[in-house]
């Protein structure tokens, strides 16, 4: 038996009945209502406003119905139709940046996932404490502008999707930022870039062991950032702030990539003290997570930042990747999800992946 994450009295609205699976209309959603509806679960889209046309175009990932909320914050005011409902919430990037941790965290509806954890990607001083102690290589962080001494990179609190992000190249560019909320200063990191897709099950029972479960590589990609992705056009930063372009890391897609297979071990090194660390701090991440980070020519990966749920970037695996058609044929992050609910409840273990 693993870690128990839900009370009793959280799972209460499941008792008896096929959870629904439920999450906000945006971001990872289609391929999230699509693995669940593969697995025969109800689907539920919460949506902002009206039900969102684009899902009559896609048969296959239209969620069986839709609960309207007038702002994504609402969410967290909609809970007791949502326990009616038998709802299993999946978390995405959009919960951390329109919900907020702090007001997800406290909801009364199951989450899948251990909800403790967004606290941790939320606030970037916790997420190093985390990292660091896992002994996970990162960026240099400089706590006093005075001791920047090279590139870096400011970066604001949660996923915002890169926005607002100021590259200076040297400490008198980090003099002329003004920052507008909570930063770190980070070492910018020459090399090239991998989200790594990784999905920690604690009731899986055989594979790479982690904890008490395993630990599945599901797929990788690499972000387009506008518009620092288009720099190389202007030939350097200057020109596109001498055009009045402030470059920015605003994510605009993704692309699939692969890495080397002699870095692979490196890989599954890192996730996996990123899962034993979890468990030692607070009960550990289940379910999907990214690791973010940069291989420098010295093939040394430095991990910038983790999601601890379902990237967007997965949205290009829905019918498999070079990875996850290794672990099982065709096989989605959302349908993984799935299935992982599916055996919690058919082992009567949700307890243990439900929080
Ligand atoms: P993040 O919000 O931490 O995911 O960062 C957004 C983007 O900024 C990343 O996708 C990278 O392109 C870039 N980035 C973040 N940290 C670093 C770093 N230390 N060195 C170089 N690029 C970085």
């Amino acid at each position: 038996m693993g870690i128990p994450l839900a009370s009793e009295s959280r799972l209460a609205s499941l008792k008896g009945r096929t959870p629904t699976i439920a999450t906000l209309c945006s971001h990872s959603s289609l391929q999230i209502f699509h693995g669940a509806r593969a697995r025969g679960f109800p689907t539920l889209g919460v949506c902002v406003g009206p039900p969102p046309r684009f899902y009559d175009a896609f048969p296959l990932a239209r969620p069986d119905r839709f609960l309207s909320v007038p702002r994504a914050k609402d969410l967290v005011s909609v809970g007791d139709q949502l326990r009616d409902a038998g709802a299993v919430l999946i978390p995405t990037g959009s919960f951390v940046e329109y919900v907020g941790a702090d007001a997800f965290g406290s909801l009364d509806v199951p989450v899948f996932g251990n909800r403790a954890v967004l606290g941790w990607e939320a606030d970037r001083k916790k997420e190093r404490e985390w990292l660091d102690s896992a002994g996970v290589p990162m960026p240099r962080r400089y706590d006093d502008p005075s001791e920047v001494d090279g590139p870096v990179i400011v970066k604001y609190y949660g996923a915002k999707g890169g926005k607002g992000f100021y590259l200076a190249k040297n400490r008198a560019a980090l003099d002329e930022f003004t920052p507008t909320g909570p930063y770190v200063i980070q070492e910018y990191v020459l090399g090239t870039r991998y989200y790594m897709h990784f999905f920690y099950s604690p009731l899986a029972d055989r594979g790479y062991r982690v904890g008490h479960g395993s630990l599945e590589l599901l797929g990788m990609d690499r972000r387009d950032e506008a518009n620092i992705d288009e720099l190389y056009k202007l030939g350097a930063q200057e020109e596109l702030l001498r055009a009045g372009i402030r470059p920015t890391f605003v994510v605009t897609g993704n692309v699939p990539v692969v890495l080397r297979e002699s870095l692979l071990p490196a890989a599954f090194d890192v996730a996996a003290r990123i899962i034993e660390r979890s468990i030692e701090l607070f009960g550990g991440m289940v379910g999907p997570f990214c690791v973010e980070g940069i291989m420098t020519e010295e093939l040394e990966f430095k991990v910038f930042e983790i999601s601890t749920r379902i990237v967007a970037g997965t949205n290009l695996f829905i019918s498999g990747s070079p990875y996850s058609d290794f672990v099982e044929p065709g096989l989605s992050t959302g349908k993984r999800i799935a299935q992982e609910i599916e055996r919690g409840q058919g082992e009567g273990r949700l307890n243990e992946v439900l929080s």
